[in-house]
């Protein structure tokens, strides 16, 4: 424990002393340049990994949040004549607001799309700051001198040590929120934002927030470059040093906050690397041996393929060789940058900081992070009222794709404790119609009430925060998230600390209870001990049995089940059958959908059964399965007798 203490708290502490120590020494301003730029770029790729790393954006515009918020910082001081203070937070506000908007289209937008929104968004940034002359003086440049900071007048070492203790805020506040609840949210955000929605996690409100945030830090570093440069030009913030951020932060490795300070490193020396003939040697060398490592632990631990271990070593090997053939490295920038970024992406996606940590763990052998014991399974899912009167009614819903009427006029009462199935056919509009509950779908008409009041339409969100919770047909896991975060992220009812205090780490009750509350989830579902496991690195039928316990976390009125056998072999089918037994003895009423009879048979109260989109048949098990409609549409001949010993054992073709 004391270990993982040092090697996490201590490394940072060391770090940022050294850092502040180090001018102390260092009288030529050349190098404290450079460090002052060290610290500032620390700021801007702290900002660009919310956006690049957490939130899973290929966020183009970053760059022009460091131009925005200088040029905010410069004209407050020319023509506003603001203090350095004043003018810092007029940059940070000027990103954040900017960050936010820009988000809007990235509600909208996925992957290529959104890239190519942030790229229009640099471009017209770049054009305007050299255009609009009468304000930014154009290409002529916008000269400033750096104002006092609160009326004291910094040195060159003042400035620097400003830099650093604002690295030190940011990065201590970041590392409290992306600890917390909002970090697992941008995460999870990238892997399914239709689950995020459907556990209440606004994806809305987190991509703003994210956007807002990451380029709020941008503007903030453009803020600091602006009194560091004291001179701007619109050409220093276009999309060449954009690529050369990213460069930072995939080669430092993305989701860490080393991993930015990593980048913000190498960018700052880049420069100096390739001019300086015996560094850059260095630097070659010290990736071919990085690559020959990996490689080798990749060939131990069987995690990678052939080309994925040998690439990055020719990678490599061409910059050593290629160093000594060729007589000046600066004009062999791009190339250079070409293949260390290629050696990254392939063989170590994680980034230098995410090898190098994974390393130090297991050589030092540090344990993880204690996880809380799990919480009493009673004061998690507390029992709801199971009353049999209506909890879910539904009243002439449709649902029409184009010409399909995927749900066509549907009138359904689900009442409270009960277990209620919905069967029918491939196609016959189930999903559809849990869809349509869930507000994954609005209704083309009809109404919905739930509890008697009416039920949100279209919205997840809304929905899911109404006390209903969801599995879905093709798992919607956060892939990339541990099966302990997937679970803590849906929690309801834990998080209480206001953003403010948990910026500052005051959040750790919280955590601790949430924790506790997911372990209890876990333990139901028999997924204590993969409690650390990646959700993707889980096998099949526990990744559908961890949908559940996240359903669960939603502590729900009604649960929906989207055919939660399916795919599973038998001895888990029956595992499963318990399962859902004990959950419904918690008094939670659930909708099931499910092909396989016999669990229909042996769970549900009343079963529903589907065909082209509406209601054929409704009743006990018993009674639904003997229904000449029902054989019908699963036969497609009504005989009554041929049902019995098909049907017993499951439909065809559902
Ligand atoms: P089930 O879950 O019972 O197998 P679904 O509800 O998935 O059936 O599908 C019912 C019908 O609606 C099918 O014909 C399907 O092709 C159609 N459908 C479902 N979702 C969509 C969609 N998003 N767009 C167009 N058609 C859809
Ligand atoms: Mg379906």
């Amino acid at each position: 424990m004391l270990k993982r203490f040092l090697f996490l708290r201590g490394a940072e502490f060391f770090a940022l002393l050294i850092l502040a120590i180090v001018p102390l020494w260092v009288s030529n301003s050349y190098a404290l340049g450079l460090l002052t730029l060290l610290a500032i770029y620390g700021i801007l790729l702290i900002g660009l990994d919310v956006t690049v790393g957490y939130l899973g954006q290929v966020n183009l515009g970053h760059a022009a949040f460091l131009g925005l918020g200088a040029y905010a910082a410069g004209l407050c001081v020319t023509l506003l004549g603001w203090g350095m203070a004043g003018a810092l937070l007029m940059s940070s506000l000027v990103g954040l607001v900017f960050g936010g908007l820009l988000a809007l289209p990235a509600l909208r937008l996925a992957g290529p799309q959104f890239a190519l929104a942030t790229l229009s968004f640099s471009a017209l940034t770049a054009t305007l700051l050299n255009e609009w002359e009468g304000l930014t003086g154009g290409a002529q440049g916008l000269s400033l001198a750096r104002p006092p900071l609160l009326g004291l007048s910094l040195s060159a070492h003042g400035f620097y040590w400003l830099c650093i203790v604002l690295l030190a805020v940011v990065w201590l506040l970041m590392r409290n929120l992306l600890a917390s609840q909002w970090g697992r949210a941008f995460e999870a955000l990238r892997d399914s934002s239709i689950a995020c929605d459907a556990m209440g996690v606004s994806t809305y409100r987190h991509k703003v927030a994210g956007f807002a945030l990451g380029s709020g830090l941008g503007g903030l570093a453009g803020g600091l470059y602006a009194f560091n440069f004291q001179y701007l030009q619109p050409q220093s913030f276009t999309y060449e040093l954009m690529v050369i951020l990213l460069l930072g932060v995939v080669l430092g490795g993305r989701k860490s906050l080393w991993g930015a300070f990593f980048g913000a490193c190498l960018i700052v020396l880049l420069p100096n690397l390739l001019s300086n003939r015996l560094l850059f040697e260095m630097l070659a060398a010290a990736g071919l041996l990085l690559a020959l490592i990996a490689a080798a632990r990749a060939y131990r631990h069987q995690s990678a393929q052939l080309f994925q271990r040998l690439a990055p070593i020719f990678a490599m090997g061409l910059l050593v060789v290629g160093g000594f053939m060729v007589d000046n490295t600066e004009s062999w920038r791009k190339a250079i940058f070409a293949l260390m970024l290629f050696s990254v992406v392939v063989g170590l996606p994680d980034g230098v900081m995410g090898f190098v940590a994974k390393f130090l763990v297991r050589s030092l052998a540090i344990a993880p992070a204690r996880i809380a014991a799990a919480a009493r399974l009673e004061s998690v899912l507390s029992p709801q009222r199971a009353d049999g009167l209506p909890l879910l009614e539904l009243q002439n819903v449709r649902r029409y794709f184009g010409g399909v009427k995927a749900v066509d006029d549907i009138s359904l009462t689900v009442n409270a404790g009960q277990v209620h199935g919905l069967i029918g056919p491939n196609g016959s509009g189930k999903s559809t119609l849990v869809n349509v509950i869930s507000g994954l779908y609005a209704p083309s008409s009809g109404a919905m009430r739930l509890q008697g009041k009416a039920l949100p339409v279209g919205s997840l969100l809304k929905v899911s925060r109404a006390g209903v919770a969801r599995t879905f047909q093709n798992l919607q896991l956060f892939a990339e998230l541990s099966a302990l975060d997937n679970v803590m992220l849906a929690l309801r009812g834990v998080y209480r600390t206001p953003l403010a205090l948990l910026l500052l780490g005051l959040a750790r009750r919280d955590e601790r209870a949430a924790q506790a509350e997911a372990m209890a989830l876990l333990d139901l579902l028999g997924l204590q001990n993969e409690a650390r496991t990646l959700a993707k690195d889980l096998t099949y039928g526990a990744q559908r049995r961890l949908e559940i316990a996240r359903a669960l976390a939603r502590k729900p009125t009604l649960l929906i089940l989207d055919e939660p056998a399916a795919g599973l072999a038998k001895p888990d089918v029956q595992t499963l059958i318990v399962l859902i037994r004990t959950i419904h003895a918690r008094g939670i009423s659930i909708i099931l959908i499910e092909h396989h009879m016999d669990v229909v048979s042996e769970l549900c109260d009343v079963v529903t059964v589907l065909d082209g989109g509406k209601v054929i048949a409704q009743g006990t098990p018993e009674v639904v399965k003997r229904h000449p409609k029902v054989i019908k549409a699963y036969l497609g001949v009504a005989q009554e007798e041929l049902a019995e010993p098909l049907i017993q054992k499951e439909f065809p073709a559902c």
